[in-house]
This record gives C-alpha cells, structure tokens and sequence, in this order.
C-alpha cells in the first residue's frame, strides 16, 4: 500500500506523465514543495506548466506517476501497485484542500465580490452564511477589498477581480495555492496589486506553486525556481542559482527573451 507516503513534502510529484492524444507533454517531473514554500514554475509557452497544475489537483488526470499532497496520493487508490480511480466524491475532497487562481479570475458574473468569496464554503462545506460572511468579509480586508464587497465583477478592475479570486481561493482553507499566470491577462498597472496580494500570503507561510513570467517576482519571493522547457525539469534552484546564473543552455536562452 503506497496510497500514503511518511515524507515531508507537502506536494511530491513522481516520475509523472501525461500526454493528450499521443502528444507527450509531461515526460517524467519529479517536484516536491516543502510546507510553507514558494516555488516558482517558468518555461516558454508549450513547456508542459499549466497542465502539471492541474495535474496536481485533478482537473487533468495523469498517465504515469505519483503525486501525493500532504502524503495523499491524489485521485487514485494504489492497490498492490495497481491505480484505480477514486470516486468523484473523494477527489471533490482532496480538490477542496488545493486553491487555485487562474488566468482568467472566473468570477460568478451575477454574484457580488462577497457572494463569490462565500460560494465555496456555503455550497461545499455546508458552512453557515453568517459564518461564511463573516469569514469573507476577513479574506477580502486581507486583500485590500472590503470596500468593494458588493461590487460584481463587472464593476471591478482585473487586479481586483484577480484578488477577490485570491480571496475566494482562501475561502476554502487550502493547504496549498496553486497559481497559473495570475497576472498575465491584467494590464500593466494592475500586475503590482496582485503581486503583492501574493507575496504577503508568502509571508504568511502558504504553500504555493506559481506559474509566472514574473521575474522580479520570482526572485524575491520564490524559495525555489523550477525551469521547464519539453515536458522535462531543465533546471531547479534558488533563484539566485537559476535566475543569477543559469546553467543550462535552454534556460539561457529562456531567460534572456523573457528579461
Ligand atoms: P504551458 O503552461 O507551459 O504554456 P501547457 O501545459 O499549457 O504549457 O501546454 C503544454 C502542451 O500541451 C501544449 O502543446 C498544449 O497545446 C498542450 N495541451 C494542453 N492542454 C491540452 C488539451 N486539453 N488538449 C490537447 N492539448 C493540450
């Protein structure tokens, strides 16, 4: 039984793999994310980040590997090395412990910033509503909104729409944020906000897998860089290493598009 794994990472991705018909995409990532570290994920479009994210929580399903969160295989029971897939139900479950914050902030257009914050507790979690308020009412203080809880999406920029989707993440308690370009559909002078939505979560010792472009951001912030580039680690490191002093040609050549 390998269903649980005694490490200390919180997220340990093995050997995974995963193509969409035929075309292999993840050929083989090995990541571990260590409680209350920042790993940023970069490499040029293609390179295979976004669909590890999801990998990681499910909304993709992988064809060879692992990946445990907090010593949980995600989305299979392994029966004497045999996979099978666990109920919807339970993934439901482990998806619930994993917030993620997308490209596009995919707010319900006909709920206020309050009511979308509060969605995912109320329906999923059978929280009360006057808790969930209550609770909602703190995560959207924490990033900067409590002025504009009755605002619908419509009538709030990108960065604040981005950082109400941060809140609504929140909501749910996650052991672990996962980002995918948060900042990249956002004009210029709103990438700032959100940004730093980010880093005082950082601060406060989330767990979190960024996929950015951001290389400012990923330098100050990020524990750890991880390079991709064809579905492979290229290159993995504190940033200083990967960023300040990239050793491998791909990354190189990466970076100085990207800079
Ligand atoms: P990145 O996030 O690094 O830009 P992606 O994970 O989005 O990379 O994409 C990796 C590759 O997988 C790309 O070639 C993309 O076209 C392909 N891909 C991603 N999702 C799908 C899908 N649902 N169906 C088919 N191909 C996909």
């Amino acid at each position: 039984m390998t269903t649980t794994r005694g490490d200390q990472a919180l997220v340990d991705a093995v050997n995974v793999t995963k193509s969409f018909h035929g075309n292999e995409v993840l050929s083989g990532i090995d990541i571990q994310v260590h409680e209350g570290e920042v790993v940023c994920l970069l490499g040029p479009s293609g390179s295979g980040k976004t669909t590890f994210l999801r990998c990681i929580n499910q909304l993709e399903t992988i064809d060879g590997g692992r990946i445990f969160v907090d010593g949980e295989l995600m989305g299979y029971e392994d029966k004497g090395g045999q996979l099978h897939r666990l109920h919807d139900k339970r993934i439901a479950a482990q998806r619930g412990e994993i917030g993620m914050v997308f490209q596009r902030f995919n707010l319900f257009p006909h709920k206020t910033a309050l009511e979308n914050v509060m969605e995912a507790p109320v329906q999923v979690r059978r929280v009360s509503k006057g808790e969930a308020r209550r609770a909602a009412l703190e995560l959207l203080d924490r990033v900067g909104l409590s002025e504009r809880a009755d605002h619908y999406p419509a009538q709030l920029s990108g960065g604040q729409q981005q950082r109400v989707a941060i809140a609504r993440a929140l909501a749910m308690k996650p052991r672990l944020m996962l980002f995918d370009e948060p900042t990249s559909a956002l004009d210029p002078e709103l990438v700032g906000e959100v940004l730093t939505v980010m880093r005082e979560l950082a601060q406060d010792g989330m767990t979190m897998i960024v996929v950015t472009h951001e290389m400012a951001f990923a330098r100050e912030v990020a524990d750890r860089v991880v390079f991709m580039d064809g579905g492979v680690v290229v290159e993995a490191g504190p940033p200083e290493a990967v960023i300040g002093n990239p050793q491998h040609e791909r990354t190189k050549a990466f970076l100085s598009r990207v800079h």
